[in-house]
C-alpha cells in the first residue's frame, strides 16, 4: 500500500515532482505519510520541543505588503510600541520561567533612532539575565552594518521570511517599488548568514495564485540557501488588506491547514537536522494546529509573552489566537499541548538549529 510516499521517503535526494506529490497528498496516503514522518523525525530529532517567548513590541511599519494586516496604509490599525522597560519585564519573565530564549518581533523601521534603540535593548536584556537567554530578533529588511550591530550587542539568530520564493509571484503580494524587492531579501538573507546568525525563513501557504509546484520550489529554495531554521504557515486573509479582494481564489482554510502540515513534514524528510517552528497561524484554523505540527516535523513553539493589552493590536490576520491571555496562561496551556503531542519541553536550553552547526 502507498508504494509511492514509501518510495519517496526512502529516496537520498527528492525532486521537485517528489515534493510536489507529498505536498499535495490527501486522505489514507497522507495519514501514512505523516505518521512515518512524525516516527522517523524522533528517532533523529528526539521529543524535546524548544519554547521561545515572543514578544511582538510594535506594529508601526514602514512597509505596505498587500497581505498584511498592520502594513503602514491600514489605517484602521491602533498602533502601539511598547516601553523597554515592560520589554524587559517580559525577557525577564521568559528567564525565570526557562524558556532558554525570546524572540523580538515587529513592523519594519529602518530609522537611526530605532536601530540605536534596538541595540542598547539586546545589550540590557543580556545583562539581566545573566548572559544566558538566547535571542532572536524578527525585524525585517535591514542593511549589513545593522545586522552586525545588532549580533555583536546579543542576537544570535535572525528570522526573515522570503515568503515565497517565486519573484512572479512574490510582486503579486508585494508592492513593486524600491522598498519591497525580492533580489533585496535574498541578499538579506546572505547577509545574515554572513554576519553569523543561526538564519531563518519561511513562506506563507495557500496564497492567491500560488501552485503546489512553487510550493515544492520553495523547500528547494530552503534547501539551496542551507537555511537553518524555518517558520511558514497558512495565509489567512484580513478584511482591511488589498489582496482581500482575491479572496474568491483562496483554498478553503481547512485546504490551506492541510497543505501547511504537509509541507512542514516535507520539509523535516528533505532537512532532518533544522529547526521548525510550529506557527501561531495553524491555531487559528484549528485548535489542535500547533500539535498536529509538533507530531508531524515542528520542534519549535513559540508562546506569547507580548503584554496582553497590545495583543489584539498585533493583527496580522483574522482570529489571530492567544490576544487575550497573560504570559503565564499561555505558557501552562501550551505546556499541556506539548505533551498532548507526545513531546517534552526542552527548558533552560537555547534549542540552537543542529544544522547551523554543521554548517559552520
Ligand atoms: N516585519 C517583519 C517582516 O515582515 O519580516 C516581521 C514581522 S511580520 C508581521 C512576520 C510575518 O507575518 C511575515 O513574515 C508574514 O509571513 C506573516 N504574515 C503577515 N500577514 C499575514 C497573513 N495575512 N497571514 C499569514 N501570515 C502573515
Ligand atoms: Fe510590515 Fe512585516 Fe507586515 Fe510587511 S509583513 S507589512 S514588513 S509587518
Amino acid at each position: 500500500m502507498f508504494g509511492k510516499t514509501t518510495h519517496i521517503i526512502q529516496k537520498n535526494t527528492l525532486t521537485k515532482d517528489d515534493l510536489t506529490y507529498l505536498i499535495s497528498l490527501k486522505g489514507d496516503e497522507r495519514d501514512y505519510f505523516l505518521k512515518k514522518i512524525g516516527e522517523n523525525y524522533v528517532q533523529t530529532l528526539g521529543k524535546k520541543v524548544f519554547f521561545r517567548g515572543l514578544v511582538e513590541f510594535s506594529n508601526y511599519c514602514t512597509k505596505d505588503c498587500l497581505y498584511c494586516g498592520i502594513r503602514k496604509s491600514n489605517q484602521s490599525s491602533d498602533r502601539y510600541d511598547i516601553d523597554d522597560d515592560e520589554i524587559l519585564k517580559a525577557a525577564k519573565f521568559a528567564y525565570t520561567n526557562n524558556y532558554g530564549s525570546i524572540v523580538l518581533q515587529s513592523g519594519e523601521r529602518n530609522d537611526p533612532i530605532f536601530i540605536k534603540r534596538i541595540t542598547n535593548l539586546l545589550k540590557k536584556i543580556k545583562d539581566i539575565t545573566d548572559g544566558k537567554l538566547g535571542i532572536t530578533i524578527s525585524l525585517g529588511e535591514q542593511t549589513e552594518e545593522t545586522y552586525q550591530a545588532w549580533f555583536e550587542a546579543g542576537a544570535h539568530r535572525y528570522l526573515l521570511r522570503i515568503e515565497t520564493s517565486n519573484e512572479e509571484l512574490y510582486y503579486k503580494i508585494h508592492p513593486k517599488d524600491t522598498n519591497h524587492n525580492f533580489q533585496n531579501r535574498i541578499n538579506c538573507l546572505k547577509s545574515l548568514q554572513k554576519v553569523g546568525y543561526q538564519t531563518g525563513t519561511g513562506v506563507m501557504i495557500g496564497l492567491p495564485f500560488q501552485t503546489y509546484e512553487e510550493l515544492a520550489d520553495d523547500l528547494l529554495f530552503f534547501q539551496d540557501i542551507d537555511i537553518d531554521m524555518i517558520g511558514m504557515g497558512p495565509f489567512i486573509e484580513h478584511t482591511e488588506t488589498p489582496l482581500y479582494q482575491h479572496k474568491d481564489k483562496l483554498w478553503s482554510l481547512q485546504r490551506r491547514f492541510d497543505v501547511t502540515i504537509n509541507m512542514i513534514a516535507s520539509l523535516r524528510l528533505l532537512m532532518p537536522d533544522i529547526n521548525i517552528a510550529a506557527a501561531t497561524a495553524l491555531q487559528a484554523i484549528d485548535p489542535m494546529g500547533r500539535e498536529k505540527a509538533l507530531k508531524y516535523g515542528a520542534n519549535v513553539i513559540m508562546p506569547n509573552i507580548t503584554p496582553t493589552i497590545h495583543r489584539k493590536d498585533y493583527t496580522l490576520y483574522e482570529n489571530k489566537p492567544c490576544t487575550d491571555e497573560g504570559a503565564e496562561d499561555c505558557s501552562n496551556c501550551l505546556n499541556i499541548r506539548v505533551e498532548m503531542a507526545d513531546r517534552e519541553v526542552g527548558y533552560s536550553e537555547w534549542g540552537d538549529s543542529k544544522h547551523f552547526f554543521s554548517r559552520t
